[in-house]
């Protein structure tokens, strides 16, 4: 049941001494490098776990500030790999490997797919992105670690993957949300029944972007398989950083190799436990390139209580969303995945939306496209409405402002191989 049993049920003091045992190693390598010298790291006295807070945070523009390896704090030769996170403008921010590094990493992903119940004799296609995404190459080695035969699919090209699928008894992929989505329509297309023709398949991994518990439960029922949610960001390696259990009751965040605060983005404070707010990561096993109170932008809850599975480590909520991905539309704070989360149970819905944002006269507009399901009948004007107004009604209550809802065809919303663009930002005041 447990990949490594000893660490995942760790009772919490013994964790906790590991974890300042790490954290006094971390601190010390993290001066070797430019960047934290020169903050004056070596400064900071930590004598116990709480001592973090006395810390300085370090944001991405840090990382921009520090390329290209102002924060490596080992010779240059000894590192074997280069990521970087995915944002296409700017300077990148890229994180380095040393071959220990990149066995950690293969071990905590291998330590999660055991988790959900993937083993040696599983077929698992990884149909996320490959190259400078950690998504492709970060679970390809965990996978490979337990002894998957490992497609790497990549992305894209959605009939040879069903092709893939069927033909190599695909039991495990990994996909992003809003591609899993697209794979369900592809199928209904081609006339591919998930039960006759997908025999084999049982799990998916949803990782990379923001997705509501409906857009889970869609995938799991038209494949009639289990979705698990994984977290992870380049920073801290990529996927293999939080992921959820069998009990599906939020992830568990590896705490022998991340140590974990929830602070409030605004004043940096910590929470009060099981409250939402910014999750702050400090690597605790990365020798290549350590990083200090990473604030990750990510907005989420430590979950309180035990797990029924028996692991120690916390979980976190799904993540809400980035505190720069909020939107403020008409003076009210929304997040993408809120929209998401008004719509993709109900009856009629397709797989796809988005949200376009335009400026009327001095107001913010906003329109939300949704497409149908493909079962829905476009020419029954009467049920279309209602569906409309059901759709704005649940919007309303769940975000507090009205917006324009157009219903859409399946399938004639733009999608993407990579993460979802799920907001058309027009607006001109
Ligand atoms: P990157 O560093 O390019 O891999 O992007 C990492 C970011 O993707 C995270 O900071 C999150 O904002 C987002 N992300 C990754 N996995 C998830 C997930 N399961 N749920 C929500 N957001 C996620
Ligand atoms: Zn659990």
């Amino acid at each position: 049941m447990y990949w490594a049993k000893e660490i995942e049920t760790i009772s919490r003091e013994k964790l906790e001494e590991l974890q300042l045992k790490r954290l006094k190693d971390t601190l010390e390598n993290a001066t070797r490098c430019p960047y934290y010298r020169d903050l004056g790291l070596g400064d900071y006295r930590v004598e116990t776990l709480s001592d973090i807070e006395k810390l300085p945070f370090t944001t991405k523009q840090d990382l921009r500030d520090a390329y290209p390896y102002g924060m490596v704090c080992v010779p240059q030769k000894r590192l074997v790999r280069l990521h970087a996170s995915s944002g296409t403008t700017g300077t990148p921010t890229v994180v380095f490997h040393t071959m220990s590094d990149i066995d950690t990493w293969a071990d905590l992903v291998a330590r999660c797919l055991y988790m959900i119940g993937v083993r040696q004799e599983d077929v698992f296609q990884n149909m996320i992105g490959y190259g400078l995404f950690t998504g492709g190459l970060g679970l390809h080695y965990g996978a490979e670690r337990i002894g998957c035969l490992t497609i790497p699919t990549g992305p894209g090209n959605t009939k040879r993957q069903l092709r893939f699928m069927r033909e190599f008894d695909v039991s495990v992929v990994h996909v992003i949300p809003s591609y899993a989505l697209h794979l369900a329509d592809t199928v209904e297309n081609l006339d591919i029944v998930p039960e006759r023709d997908l025999p084999h398949f049982k799990r998916a991994i949803l990782g990379a972007e923001p997705h509501s518990e409906e857009t889970r439960r869609k995938v799991e029922e038209f494949f009639g398989i289990d979705a698990f949610n994984s977290y992870g960001l380049s920073e801290m390696n990529g996927p293999g950083v939080a992921f959820e259990c069998q009990e599906k009751q939020g992830m568990h965040i590896w705490e022998d190799a991340y140590l974990v605060e929830i602070v409030d983005p605004d004043t940096l404070a910590p929470v009060k436990p099981g409250e939402i707010g910014e999750l702050v990561m400090t690597t605790l096993t990365r020798e290549g390139m350590p990083i200090i109170r990473y604030r990750t932008k990510d907005l989420t809850a430590l979950i309180p209580g035990e797990c029924a599975c028996g692991r120690t480590h916390h979980r976190i909520k799904r993540i809400s969303g980035r505190t720069d991905d909020m939107l403020i539309i008409k003076g009210v704070n929304i997040f993408p995945v809120q929209v998401e989360q008004a719509f993709m149970g109900m009856e009629g819905v397709g797989r796809n939306y988005q949200i376009i944002l335009e400026s009327r006269g001095h107001n913010d507009h906003m329109i939300v496209r949704v497409e149908l399901d493909p079962d829905m009948f476009i020419d029954d004007f009467k049920k279309l409405e209602e569906l409309r107004k059901r759709i704005i009604g649940s919007l309303r209550s769940e975000l507090l402002i009205t917006p324009e809802v157009n219903l859409c065809e399946p399938g004639s919303l733009p999608i993407s191989e990579g993460k979802a663009v799920r907001v058309i930002d027009k607006r001109t005041i």
